[in-house]
Parts: C-alpha cells; structure tokens; sequence
C-alpha cells in the first residue's frame, strides 16, 4: 500500500484543521504562495509530519485550482517521491544522516530547479544528524535562497540544535481524533471489526494504529487462516478450515476480522480505490484468481462474514453458524474457479 495519495490517508484536506488549527493556517499559506523558507514539524513518531510535509510540498507543485488536489500527476510524484525538485533526506536505520549527503542536497537546491520553479527539501528527524551536519543546514537557513522551501522534522524537539529551531516556522502535529483515525484505517482497506479494535488503543496515532493492525497481519496462525479461508477448494478444504475456526475460541474474532479485510481489500483494488499492491500481502491462489472474480461474489462474501457475527453475538450456536459461513464462502469461490 505504498504510493498513496492523501485522498487514501485521510478523507479531505479539511481533516487538518480537526487535528488542529495551526495545520490549516499553514496550508493556506502555500496555498497562497506565502510559504515562508523554513518549517519544523514536532510531533511524537506516527502522528503524520512526513506526510503533512508531503501535503505541503504537492500544494506547491499541484496542476490543479483547488491545491493541492492529491490526484493530478504532480500531487501524484510528490506523494510518491518521485518529484526530482522534492528532495528527502532520511537516514538509514540506526546511523547518523551523513553530512555529505546534506551539503550534496544544499548543493543541489542552489542550482536551477527542474519544473516550476519551487525546490523543497525534506529532512527527518533533524536529530540524526550529527554537529556537521546541522551546522551546513545552519548556513543554509540563515542566507535562504528564493523559492527553496525546508521542512524538517523532529520527533523529538528537545534533541533538536536551538539555532535550527529558532530559524524556523514551527508546525506541531497533534493526535487525531478517533473518529478521523476509523476514517482514515476504513479509506486504507482494514476490516470494520479490527479498526473498532484498534483504535481505543493508538490515543490519535495513525502510526501506532497502523503497525498495530500489521501486526496481526504478520501473525503465522492468522496468515495462514486467511491463506485456507481464500484457497478452498473442497468441501473437505471447507470442514477444516470450520473446525480451525471453532477451536481458536478468543482468536476467532480476529482470524474473521483478518479474512473480512483480505476481502474488502480486493473489492477496493477492483473498484480502483487501492492500488494494485495492495493485494502483495495475500495468498498467491487468491491473487491469481482475483482477476476474474466479481464485485457481486466479494459482497456476498462480507455480507457472510457479517452475518455470521452478528449470528454469534445473538448467540446462536457457534459451530453451525461457523459451518454455513464457510460452506457459503466455497460456493462463491467454486463459482469463479469453473
Ligand atoms: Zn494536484
């Protein structure tokens, strides 16, 4: 799910000013081609800064009247990191940023620009670089050259050099709102049942709500569970799964939620909302097959999962609400293989 546009990360651009005001001032500025030469987002790991900076650096750039729009092919090469006039410099994990690699980039924006005219650099987390390399970013601050834009970033503003900080406009992200949390996790693709599960855990961090729906996907009983769930074949492929699912008893809830996810995950790449990569983490059989079955199959799929929950919850007998499910889910498979 790399390459998203914010279109996919957050509802509308509007959703900034719930996170807070400040985000919406600053917004309007590029807009209006006020952008000042200089910015520091603070904020803890997960809250967005990068993809704020992103947001800022496309308005800049974007084709479109209502800026930036997210979807025309410039808000589209930012957001991907593919804009030669954005420049990002991240470190690789656990070292330092290299100053060479922060004067080559000095070096770089001083010169003419490739497009229109604007060069944005983008440094995170500022304290990863080492005294060198804070003092050639320094320089650059205090003789700004037009038109060259940076917007670093800093989780930690106490571990940042004071005479950085002082140069610049500062940003602070704040934790989102719950309910524009679920929105963004339900525009990403995540199941309705894991999304209400996590969301009460991540206190407005996105990031901290994605890696923790993540980690179910990276739990081996789980992905093997939505492998057998989305591979039947048999009717003998569809008792076993069944009976996998009446023995997880607590995990049962979350084997569902993992497989309901697989399926509307597919449902938004054959509708056009996620990309096709989108589809990477899934069984290679579901994959292939993908291509040919219908959006009709995908929904009566979900609509099995549903059902089968709110059978549970009215407490209707567990091991045949389980069996139904898992008998309707062969048929629409079967149907798509002949
Ligand atoms: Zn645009």
């Amino acid at each position: 799910m790399q390459n998203q546009t914010y279109g996919t990360v957050l509802p509308s651009m509007m959703a900034y000013d719930r996170i807070n005001a400040g985000l919406r001032i600053v917004l309007e500025q590029f807009r209006r081609g006020g952008a000042n030469h200089a910015y520091l987002l603070t904020g803890a790991m997960g809250l967005g800064k990068r993809t704020f900076a992103k947001v800022l650096a496309s308005t800049l750039f974007c084709m479109s009247e209502d800026k930036p729009c997210g979807v025309c092919e410039a808000c589209r090469r930012v957001m991907s990191g593919n804009e030669p006039d954005v420049l990002e410099i991240y470190p690789e994990a656990g070292k330092q940023i290299p100053v060479d690699k922060v004067r080559e980039v000095i070096r770089t924006v001083s010169q003419h620009a490739f497009g229109t005219g604007y060069r944005v650099v983008l440094i995170e987390p500022v304290e990863k670089m080492n005294a060198a390399g804070q003092n050639a970013l320094l320089k650059s601050l205090e003789e700004p050259l037009s038109n060259v834009v940076f917007l670093l970033m800093t989780h930690e503003l106490s571990a940042t050099l004071g005479t950085i900080a002082s140069r610049c406009v500062r940003i602070k992200m704040s934790p989102w709102p719950d309910e524009l949390v679920q929105t963004a996790l339900l525009a990403k693709g995540y199941a309705e049942d894991a999304v209400q599960r996590t969301v009460p855990l991540c206190g407005g961090n996105i990031g901290t709500a994605l890696s923790l729906l993540e980690e179910d996907n990276n739990d081996e009983e789980i992905r093997s569970f939505v492998e057998a769930s989305l591979s039947l074949s048999s009717d003998a492929a569809a008792v076993a799964v069944s009976t996998r699912l009446k023995d997880a008893k607590d995990k049962s809830d979350k084997l569902l939620a993992a497989v309901e996810r697989a399926i509307h995950q597919t449902l938004l790449v054959k509708t056009g909302m996620l990309e096709e990569s989108a589809l990477e983490p899934l069984p290679a059989v579901w994959r292939q097959k993908s291509g040919s079955i219908s959006l009709q199959s995908l929904n009566t799929m979900l609509e099995a999962i549903f059902c089968a929950r709110r059978m549970r919850n009215a407490q209707v007998n567990w091991q045949s609400t389980v069996d139904q499910l898992m008998i309707k889910l062969l048929e629409e498979q079967t149907i798509w293989q002949q």
